[in-house]
């Protein structure tokens, strides 16, 4: 059975970060839509080219191709014992759509992690933030800085600013956040699904609490 976990939170409450430590643990693929869609960006692919109108400016990529997207990531064999999903779904009819295709890969979603994070840290980290140029790994000026400025800790090239990480645009994000993503908190409270976690607390604190939530779910 397909083991299906979603990191559900407001862009900068630190659900890059957390996949990206909890699939190493659980042993399931880490299955970011944003990086997905940065992937066609730089690859220059049909997908990249629309999506990059929306995210530029803060808006979200259109349900439908969002959703084929990723229903092409989980038929991977890589993800053949499910997968951690961080920034999907994002709306009332992705959420929809993950049901349905997780049923048809022949698993569930065992759980829904909520990061909770206040808005005024979160402008703070989403302004503060630097990705590397090559794969995208994220740096913050005074939360966790590169030992060299503008320079990629793991393998060395330019650290850059994503257009999105600018304030105009992460307030616009914050808005979309507030407008379709939240209401999935109360949609997953009610499946009886959500695992709430404070994600305001020191990174590894914030690991170690949402281990210890999922435990016995995973089980
Ligand atoms: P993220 O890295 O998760 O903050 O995503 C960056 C941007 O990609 C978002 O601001 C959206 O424009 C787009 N995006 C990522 N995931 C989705 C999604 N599930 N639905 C629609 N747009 C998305």
């Amino acid at each position: 059975m397909r083991t299906y976990l979603v990191l559900l939170g407001p862009p900068g409450a630190g659900k890059g970060t957390q996949a990206a430590l909890l699939s190493q643990r659980l042993g399931v693929p880490h299955v970011s839509s944003g990086d997905l869609f940065r992937d066609h960006i730089r690859g220059k692919t049909d997908l990249g080219k629309l999506a990059d109108g929306y995210i530029s400016c803060g808006q979200l990529v259109p349900d439908e191709v969002t959703i084929a997207m990723i229903r092409e990531r989980l038929s991977r064999t890589d993800a053949q014992g499910g997968a951690l999903l961080d920034g999907f779904p994002r709306t009332p009819a992705q959420a929809e759509a993950l049901g349905r295709l997780t049923q048809e890969l022949g698993g569930d979603v065992r759980a829904v992690v909520y990061l909770r994070v206040p808005e005024s840290v979160l402008v703070g980290r989403l302004t503060g933030r630097w990705t590397c140029r090559a794969q995208g790994h994220v740096y913050h000026e005074r939360n966790h800085p590169p030992k060299t400025a503008g320079v990629c800790d793991l393998d060395g090239s330019e650290l850059i600013q994503r257009d999105d990480d600018k304030e105009e645009t992460v307030l616009r994000r914050l808005g979309v956040y507030r407008a379709q993503t939240e209401l999935l908190i109360e949609h997953y409270r009610g499946a009886g699904l959500l695992v709430e976690i404070d994600g305001s607390q020191p990174e590894a604190e914030v690991t170690a609490s949402m281990m210890a939530a999922l435990k016995g779910r995973l089980e």
